[in-house]
């Protein structure tokens, strides 16, 4: 027995005045989701705890089975798994910010202009900085988002953003948050890469050239939400599952590295809306050939709820329902369709409402309840679940699970 396990992000919502009252994913045409729904047992899902608005690494790592109260500490660490850095044990990771300050250290733009181009040229530069006791390693992103790895002794993630999240203000100085001697350090080197990356970058010939062009420079880094990348038990040694992930974006590749997944290369999957549906679930489907575990992620349906636009969201779950046509038709098993969180479209943000959840499969209950959305869901005999309760759920349906007590 297999499994598959479907993450629509983002996908549960709430009622939209214009669609009558009802969610995107009621009022969404989905032949293969209703086809599939017949199958199994639904339920909804709290995916850290009622009343929690989770974001998706958290939610993510509690559906994986690991206590996000315990594993997560911020989403810096995911991002450079993610993005294929090769992450130790005690690495400390900071998201940043390729940004513009004035002479005065006065943030003129927190994003440089969402600077597009050559900031692999900015990261090679600042990767000359040298400060004694620390290994650094900066790594571009998507835009004018990067990644900064500490290692080395004595550091702590325990510091201070130095991104003051707005414009018009100083560069804060970075601070340690206990009273740890490790934090003292961390906050100090902090501050000196702060401070070196403005005299690296400011006359960085990109930044010559962005000036010439009247674009702000990209003048200096904000480091911010730091992490520390400790190590688990993967799915490999904690389920005896080989598994593997198709996922768009870097932050859902990185939680599934952190879990032990091997993530598979699908080109056209981009986490975006113009990602290539089909060519993931078939990627999934031939990754089921090999593995035991394979998990699939999309990213738009989240998207389109930040968006707030409930129509696209509606399209865009009929679009992944109709990519989803040959998971139908799949033998010896186990396929999970849910969400990560809800981001309804009328907050355009994540929410606590429960997400909506069905597990079917030759083996699985067949509860009555046909279609799939947040309020049949409701009706199922899964009844309400938390996110720590889905891999003992999925792991005793394969029958890999052992006999309590006698
Ligand atoms: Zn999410």
């Amino acid at each position: 027995m297999k499994a598959l396990l479907v993450i629509f992000d983002g996908l549960g919502d709430r009622p939209v005045k214009q669609l009558g009252y009802k969610t995107p994913l009621q009022v969404a045409e989905k032949p293969n989701l209703d086809k599939l729904s017949v199958t199994g047992i639904k339920g909804i899902m709290d995916t850290i705890a009622p009343g929690v608005r989770p974001g998706s690494a958290p939610a993510h790592l509690a559906i994986f089975g690991y206590d996000p109260y315990k594993y997560y500490t911020g989403r810096g660490i995911f991002e450079a798994l993610g993005m294929g850095l090769d992450v130790r044990e005690g690495d400390v990771v900071f998201r940043f910010n390729f940004a513009t300050v004035d002479e005065e250290m006065r943030v003129v733009d927190r994003r440089a202009g969402r600077i597009k181009r050559y900031t692999e040229d900015l990261a090679e530069a600042l990767n000359t900085i040298e400060i004694p006791g620390v290994e650094l390693i900066f790594k571009e992103a998507v835009e004018h988002r990067g990644v900064l790895v500490l290692r080395g002794e004595g550091l702590s993630w325990k510091v201070s953003d130095v991104d003051p999240g707005k414009t018009g203000f100083k560069v804060k100085m970075c601070k340690p948050l206990d009273g740890s001697l490790e934090a003292l350090r961390t906050a100090e080197i902090v501050n000196k890469v702060v401070a070196e990356s403005y005299k690296v970058l400011k006359d960085h010939w990109v930044n010559k050239d962005r000036i010439s062009r009247g674009l702000p420079p990209a003048n200096i880094i904000l480091p911010r939400g730091a992490s520390i990348s400790t190590k688990v038990k993967g799915f490999k040694e904690r389920y005896k599952l080989r598994a593997y992930c198709v996922a768009g974006g870097t932050l859902y590749k990185g939680v599934a590295k952190f879990v032990g997944m091997e993530v598979l290369n699908v080109p056209g999957a981009t986490g975006t809306y113009g990602t290539d549906y089909d060519a993931k679930v078939h990627a999934a489907v031939r990754a089921l050939k090999d593995g035991d575990f394979v998990y699939l992620h999309f990213k738009p349906t989240d998207l389109a709820g930040e968006d707030g636009d409930f129509r696209r969201k509606v399209d865009i779950i009929q679009r992944i329902d109709k990519a989803l046509e040959p998971i139908i038709s799949l033998e010896d098993t186990l396929v999970v369709i849910t969400g990560d969180h809800s981001t309804p479209c009328s907050i355009k943000t994540h929410s606590a409402d429960p997400v909506p959840i069905m597990i079917c499969g030759e083996e699985v209950r067949r509860d009555g309840v046909k279609g799939f959305d947040e309020i049949s869901a409701a009706r199922g005999g899964l009844s309400r679940i938390r996110g720590l309760h889905l891999m003992p759920i999925i792991l005793d349906l394969m029958n890999l699970t052992e006999k309590y007590g006698a």
